[in-house]
C-alpha cells in the first residue's frame, strides 16, 4: 500500500482557502459590472499599485517595452514562439471538418470556426511570465480568431517590458496593463473602454482561476488553470538530484504549490528528502520554494508500477515527469494528466516556456475531464445537416413525428407531419 513519508496540508484546508478566494472574487465581479472602468481603476491601484486612465497600451509604449530587451531576448522569444506556432499549427491540422451521407439523402456534417473575440490573460504577479502570451495568444492566431485581446498585471509598478514584448510579437490585437479579477472581470463583461470577448483564456493565480470559473456561461473559458502542480515519477533508474530538482523548480511557482515525489524505491524517497533541503539552500527563490515544499510537498512511496499508475491517476496532477525504465508504458496506461513529460532528457520547464506544447494546463484534479489548452479550444465545432431527397425527408420524418408524439409535443410533430405530406404524399403511418 502507498505509504506517505511526507504529508501536505489537509483537503479541508485548501477547501478552505478555496471559499475565501471564491468570496473575493464575488464581490470584485459584481463591483466592475457595477461601475465598469471606475472599479476597475480602484482596483488596479489596491491590488497592483498601478493608476492610469485607459489601461490599453499604446503602439509607442508597446515600442518602447520592446526596445527595453537585448537581441538575444528578441531571438530567444522568437524561437519559443516558431515552436508553439509549429505545434499548434500540426494540431490545427488534425480539426478536420466532417460531411458524410449517414442514410441515403441524409447529409450531416460539422465545421470548426474559430471564436471571434478572445481575451487571453498573461500572468505576472510574481514573475513575468511571457511565456503565457505565446501559449495563447499563438495558438489563438493559428485558429484564426479575429480580436485577441491580452492583459498582463504591471510588474513593479509598469507594465513589463519581456511580457508586453511577448503578447506583440505573438500578435495580440489590443493589450493592456491589468492584472488579477479586474482583468479578467474587464474582458468578461467589459467596461465603458474595454468591449467584452467571447471567451477567456490562460492561467493564473487562485484568484485569477476562480474568476474565470465564475464567469463561466456569460463567456467560454479555455479550463481551469490554477496555480500550478506538479508530480514526479521516478524509481532507481534516476538520482536523488533530478528529482529534487524538477520538484523545486516548479514549488518556486509560489507557496501554494504541490509537488509531490513518487516513487517505488525508499532509499530513492529518502534522499529526495536530503537532497530537497541542500538545493533549497542555494536556489536564489528558496523562500517561496522553501514554504511550498513545507505546506503542499508529497513523498509517497509504493509498492509496484501499477500502484505508482493509480496513485498518478487519483491525484492528477497538471504536470507529470516521469523518470523510469518504462515511460512509455506511463504513456499507454496513465488517464488523467495535464501534460506528460519522458523521461530525464525532458522537464516541465522545457515545456513550459519553449519546446512547444501549451503550457496552460488543467489544476485541482481538471485533468479528470480536460487536456490544457491548445488550438481546439480556441474553435467551436459546430454541427449541420441537409436532406436532399423526398424519400429521406418522409421517412426520417415519419419517425420523428412518431418520436414527438412520445414525448408530447404536438408542435415539434407538426413540423415533420408537413413534410411528409408534401414530399411523401402520405400521412405519417401510426
Ligand atoms: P497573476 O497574474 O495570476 O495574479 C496577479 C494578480 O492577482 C495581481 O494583478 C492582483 O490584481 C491579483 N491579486 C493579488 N492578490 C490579491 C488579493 N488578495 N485579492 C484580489 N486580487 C489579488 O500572477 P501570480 O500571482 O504571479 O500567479 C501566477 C499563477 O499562474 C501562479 O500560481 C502559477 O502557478 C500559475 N500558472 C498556472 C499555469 C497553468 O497552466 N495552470 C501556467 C502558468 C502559471
Amino acid at each position: 500500500m502507498a505509504q506517505y513519508l511526507k504529508t501536505s496540508k489537509s483537503l479541508s484546508e485548501r477547501q478552505q482557502a478555496n471559499k475565501e478566494v471564491s468570496i473575493i472574487v464575488e464581490n470584485i465581479l459584481a463591483d466592475i459590472e457595477q461601475r465598469g472602468d471606475q472599479a476597475v481603476r480602484e482596483l488596479s491601484i489596491k491590488f497592483d499599485n498601478y493608476d492610469r486612465q485607459d489601461y490599453r497600451l499604446s503602439q509607442h509604449e508597446i515600442n518602447a517595452c520592446v526596445k527595453q530587451l537585448t537581441r538575444q531576448n528578441i531571438k530567444d522569444i522568437e524561437f519559443a514562439q516558431e515552436q508553439v506556432f509549429n505545434f499548434a499549427t500540426q494540431q490545427r491540422a488534425c480539426l478536420l471538418d466532417l460531411e458524410v451521407e449517414t442514410r441515403p439523402g441524409v447529409i450531416l456534417g460539422h465545421k470548426n470556426i474559430p471564436i471571434n473575440a478572445v481575451g487571453c490573460y498573461v500572468p505576472g504577479g510574481k514573475y513575468p511570465l511571457l511565456a503565457s502570451a505565446h501559449m495563447s495568444i499563438i495558438t489563438a492566431n493559428v485558429a484564426g480568431c479575429s480580436r485577441i485581446i491580452s492583459c498582463a498585471p504591471p510588474f513593479n509598478g509598469q507594465p513589463a517590458p519581456a511580457i508586453v514584448a511577448a503578447q506583440a510579437m505573438a500578435g495580440a490585437t489590443e493589450i493592456y496593463a491589468l492584472g488579477g479579477i479586474q482583468a479578467i472581470g474587464a474582458m468578461a463583461l467589459g467596461t465603458q473602454t474595454l468591449q467584452p470577448v467571447d471567451m477567456l483564456v490562460g492561467p493564473g493565480n487562485a484568484f485569477v482561476a476562480e474568476a474565470k470559473r465564475q464567469l463561466f456561461g456569460r463567456v467560454g473559458i479555455d479550463l481551469f488553470a490554477g496555480p500550478t502542480e506538479t508530480l514526479v515519477i521516478a524509481d532507481e533508474t534516476v538520482d536523488a538530484e533530478m528529482c529534487a530538482t524538477d520538484l523545486l523548480g516548479q514549488a518556486e511557482h509560489g507557496v501554494t504549490t504541490p509537488a509531490i515525489l513518487l516513487t517505488n524505491s525508499l532509499q530513492l524517497a529518502r534522499e529526495t528528502l536530503r537532497e530537497v533541503e541542500r538545493l533549497l539552500t542555494q536556489l536564489p527563490t528558496a523562500d517561496i520554494a522553501r514554504q511550498s515544499w513545507r505546506d503542499y510537498g508529497e513523498v509517497i512511496v509504493c509498492d509496484s508500477y501499477e500502484e505508482m499508475l493509480q496513485e498518478a491517476d487519483r491525484i492528477a496532477s497538471e504536470h507529470v515527469q516521469v523518470m523510469t525504465d518504462r515511460d512509455d508504458w506511463f504513456l499507454a496506461n496513465m488517464t488523467n494528466y495535464g501534460a506528460l513529460f519522458l523521461g530525464p532528457r525532458t522537464n516541465v520547464a522545457y515545456g513550459d516556456k519553449v519546446i512547444g506544447t501549451n503550457h496552460t494546463l488543467p489544476t485541482q484534479k481538471a485533468a479528470r475531464y480536460t487536456g490544457g489548452l491548445w488550438v481546439g479550444k480556441f474553435m467551436k465545432t459546430c454541427t449541420w445537416q441537409k436532406v436532399v431527397s423526398d424519400e429521406a425527408s418522409t421517412e426520417i420524418g415519419s419517425y420523428c413525428s412518431r418520436l414527438c408524439q412520445l414525448e408530447g409535443f404536438s408542435g415539434h410533430a407538426e413540423q415533420a407531419n408537413i413534410r411528409v405530406r408534401r414530399y411523401g404524399n402520405q400521412e405519417v403511418p401510426y
